[in-house]
């Protein structure tokens, strides 16, 4: 079954038909999907939808890319007080459905200031310690400021949609820490990923899709769902040498493991 450790259903682009995408997956072999907020208001829709549906699960917090845009409840309502925000964030970390402290991280790509984004993962890893959840990093372009936060708070959690060397998921590995994998694996120019794909113990790697963005060849460039991880499992698999299958199950177990839900 596919267990889908990331995504972003309450992105705009599945307004027209979200509720039957959604109805539609467990059919498709899918049984868990964690939602991620990015900011309070799509964190606490997040808590909604895994309130509404039975296989959906859901992670409150706040992306370092809402600190700059306008969209977000962060710059539109709190005028980027992120921590007032965060205060209001976190009485969703007791709601029996929130199963991780995310999506947060850092991102040097886009012009996001950088004492600020420090700052609000630091008190995101500290919520999540307090909360005892795990986290859902993202971490673009910002690996060395993000190892150096790894090692100063070791928490517990996934580094989603990885893209880094071999050499530092098994570093990461031995933090304790979850990669996560999804349609990047598919892509023509996957080398990297494959191999660091292939060095993580058996329990630490994860599959997602981001959605909607990030979909796997060979539907790359479309809107991504949960039910294409399939294609995430085939690449995998045949890096590390195994089945699609058992690579399905080893990940649904670890994240099974990880966000402390039942088989
Ligand atoms: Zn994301």
């Amino acid at each position: 079954m596919i267990f889908d450790t990331h995504a972003h259903y309450l992105s705009h682009r599945f307004d027209s038909d979200r509720a039957e995408l959604l109805s539609s997956l467990p059919g498709k072999g899918v049984c868990a999907v964690v939602e991620c907020g990015v900011d309070l208001d799509t964190s606490r829709a997040a808590a909604a939808l895994a309130h509404e549906f039975p296989f959906v699960y859901a992670a409150a917090g706040i992306h370092p890319e809402s600190l700059i845009d306008e969209d977000t409840s962060t710059v539109a309502r709190f005028a980027g007080d992120w921590r007032a925000e965060l205060r209001e964030i976190k009485p969703l970390l007791e709601d029996g459905r929130v199963v991780a402290v995310g999506e947060c991280g850092l991102d040097h790509h886009w012009p996001v200031p950088r004492d600020a984004q420090l700052e609000l993962l630091e008190a995101q890893l500290i919520l999540a310690r307090e909360h005892d959840l795990p986290v859902l990093l993202h971490d673009r372009e910002a690996h060395a400021e993000m190892y150096e936060l790894l090692r100063k708070h070791r928490p517990r959690g996934v580094l989603h949609c990885y893209s880094g060397s071999a050499d530092d998921a098994k570093w990461l590995c031995a933090q304790g820490l979850y990669l996560g994998f999804g349609g990047t694996a598919t892509f023509k120019n996957a080398r990297r990923v494959l191999e660091a794909a292939s060095v993580v113990p058996e329990e630490q790697f994860v599959l997602e899709t981001d959605c909607p963005y990030m979909a796997p060849e060979p539907m790359r460039g479309k809107r991504n769902d949960s039910s294409l991880i399939a294609y995430v499992a085939e690449a995998i698999a045949s890096a590390r040498g195994t089945t699609a299958a058992h690579i399905l199950e080893v990940s649904e177990r670890n994240a099974r493991r990880l966000f402390g839900l039942d088989a």
